[in-house]
């Protein structure tokens, strides 16, 4: 089974694809990782995308869906969250003619509500544990009193480049422009089920269990 977790940016889906790995096994695909990844590598591809994240901008269609091809064609699994990818028509039609050609099927979009004013708020107090990507909130899930991750003990913590407001809102715009027209277009391929994303996690977590289970 394939799903994509669609929403603006803050939305939880980095979250919920985690539980989705640990509750069913499936693979996450997220090309926000994956181009944070070849920027710290410092490859030439790294460089040109560094300053694109920065500004909160979307990266090229070309230079995603050439990761999400690589993943698709070398990784093999009993199924893929798409997690911040598709975020243009350009890139939902290139992943239907990707899945397509692997003789898959994409299963469910399920689209995470969330409204703008709780975005920037948990985007600003967001942190990463710097070994395990579990996430943190300054004020809902704090890291815990000890400074050590309550999943894999690590002690060194991350905020994000593009985590700060001006970069957010640059963020938002280019969701409403160019990512949130997918919404009805997978309204209109019968795939879309919409959810509260603003609910405690694990009702989140459960709702997006109750889509996949249908
Ligand atoms: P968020 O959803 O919180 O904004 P992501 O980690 O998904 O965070 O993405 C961070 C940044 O990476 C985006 O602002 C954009 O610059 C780039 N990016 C990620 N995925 C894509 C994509 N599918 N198309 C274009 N740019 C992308
Ligand atoms: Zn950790």
């Amino acid at each position: 089974m394939n799903i994509i977790l669609l929403g603006a940016p803050g939305a939880g889906k980095g979250t919920q694809a985690r539980y989705l790995v640990e509750d069913r096994g499936m693979v996450q695909l997220s090309t926000g990782d994956m181009l944070r990844e070849a920027k710290d590598s410092g490859t030439e591809m790294g460089n040109v995308v560094a300053e694109v994240m920065a500004k909160g901008q979307l990266v090229t269609d070309e230079i995603v869906i050439g990761l999400i091809r690589e993943k698709l064609e070398t990784v093999k699994a009993n199924g893929f969250i798409f997690d911040g990818f598709p975020r243009t028509l350009a890139q939902a039609d290139a992943l239907a003619a990707l899945l397509q050609a692997e003789g898959q099927t994409l299963d469910a979009v399920v689209e995470m509500a969330v409204d703008d004013e709780a975005l920037v708020q948990r985007i600003t107090a967001r942190s990463t544990c710097g070994s395990c990507g579990e996430v943190y909130n300054d004020i809902t899930k704090p890291i815990p009193a000890d400074g050590k991750c309550a999943k894999c003990g690590g002690t060194e913590f991350k905020r994000r480049a593009d985590d700060n407001e001006d970069s957010l809102r640059t963020r938002l715009m280019e969701y409403y422009k160019k990512t949130s027209p997918l919404i009805g277009y997978y309204y209109a391929k019968g795939k879309l089920t919409r959810i509260d994303g603003l609910g405690e996690i694990n009702d989140v977590r459960a709702a997006i269990g109750r889509v996949l289970d249908k």
